[in-house]
């Protein structure tokens, strides 16, 4: 998704009011309009104000934008270092963006809320974190019932008329006229959104909206062995819903940050361990960090490079249950950074004494040539 600049696609302020916003979009919807304007230029000025206004005209997705520089939440690209390259797209509906068309286009043809919106954030945890658990304090933008009219959108949560069109019932009959012929359908009525109350007097806290944008502010248990691109959903902790329903989620998407040494696998750490050729030829003990402290590594002799050497259950505990990865230590012979003469003398002698015939791969290659 590009990043385009929403808001002065509009030509408006950042801290614009919702209803700058709908008469910037009304103004200029109205002079690009392809009905009107029949230039390119005016076709592609017209689409870029619709994707404006259907970001900025929405609370959600405009706190998402203003957050994250998109309408859908958060936006993973790929971090540095192996492993970590996942790409995430975000959630939003096409059937949302539709409606807000119809909306903004029809006048009233709003939806009855029967869930408040999802609220999806980004939370970045240290490997350490990700693997051992963590409790994070988080604060992200959401919509909360307004307490003033407990969410009615009315003065005190009583000033109200009975709707004119649907007489109280909520329901009303529409007549559609589609290239199939005209059909009746009946669906919730659209001047008072099901709710057969028409607001006499709006609630000065949350001009009418029944809900306010606030900073909300929450302990979150954060479970040993979760992964990069994994999301923990807390249920009910998202939007609350525009009159009476059930509140969204919250989706917290986890972000995991590199180590310096281990690389993660699912539950298997990876490390690359290099040491000098004499080691892996000797045989040595070396001690190891793993996730469950340090560990003596006890090489054994003429150990080849490249050797990979598990330790069981010394990986990353399983989400689920009792149970955890290993740990897969790759043996890496590594050459000195320089050499003296004395090095060098020792080395050549060394290599006279190698017999090619001590070597089995060696000698089939040899034999091969
Ligand atoms: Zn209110
Ligand atoms: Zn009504």
């Amino acid at each position: 998704m590009p990043n385009k600049d929403y808001y002065s696609i509009l030509g408006v302020q950042k801290d614009a009011s919702a209803d700058d916003i709908k008469s910037a979009y009304r103004r200029l919807a109205k002079k690009y309009h392809p009905d009107i304007n029949k230039t390119a230029e005016a076709a592609e000025k017209f689409k870029d104000i619709n994707e404006a206004y259907e970001v900025l005209g929405d609370e959600k997705k405009r706190a998402n934008y203003d957050q994250f520089g998109s309408a859908d939440g958060p936006q993973f690209s790929g971090t540095s270092g192996a492993g970590f390259g996942d790409f995430f797209g975000g959630g939003g509906g096409f059937s949302d963006i539709f409606s807000d068309i119809f909306s903004a286009f029809g006048g009233g043809n709003q939806r009855t809320m029967e869930k408040g919106d999802d609220v999806f954030i980004n939370l970045t945890l240290s490997f350490e974190e990700a693997v051992f658990g963590a409790e994070k304090t988080i604060t992200f933008p959401k919509l909360e019932k307004c307490s003033d009219c407990k969410g009615t959108g009315a003065k005190d949560g009583k000033e109200f008329t009975v709707c004119p069109d649907c007489h109280g019932s909520g329901r009303m009959r529409y007549q559609q006229t589609t290239m199939f012929g005209t059909t009746i359908r009946e669906a919730g009525c659209t001047k008072c959104n099901a709710t057969g109350k028409i607001i006499k007097e709006k609630c000065q806290a949350c001009n009418g909206k029944g809900t306010k944008r606030i900073q909300k502010t929450l302990n979150v248990k954060v479970p040993a062995g979760i992964d990069n691109g994994q999301t923990i959903r807390l249920r009910g902790e998202g939007n609350d819903p525009m009159r009476e329903g059930v509140s969204g989620d919250l989706n917290v998407r986890i972000t995991v940050l590199p180590h310096k040494l281990f690389v993660r696998k699912g539950l298997d750490i990876y490390l690359d361990l290099y040491l000098p050729f004499t080691k892996l030829l000797l045989g040595s003990k070396i001690e190891i960090p793993t996730l469950k402290g340090d560990y003596l590594l006890s090489i054994p002799e003429l150990t080849p490079s490249g050797t990979v050497m598990r330790l069981k259950n010394r990986g990353v505990k399983n989400l689920n249950r009792e149970s955890y990865g290993d740990m897969l230590v790759t043996l890496k012979a590594e050459p000195p950074k320089s050499m003296d003469k004395n090095l060098k003398k020792a080395l050549e002698d060394l290599d006279n004494k190698i017999d090619p015939r001590a070597y089995t791969k060696y000698q089939n290659f040899l034999s091969k040539k």
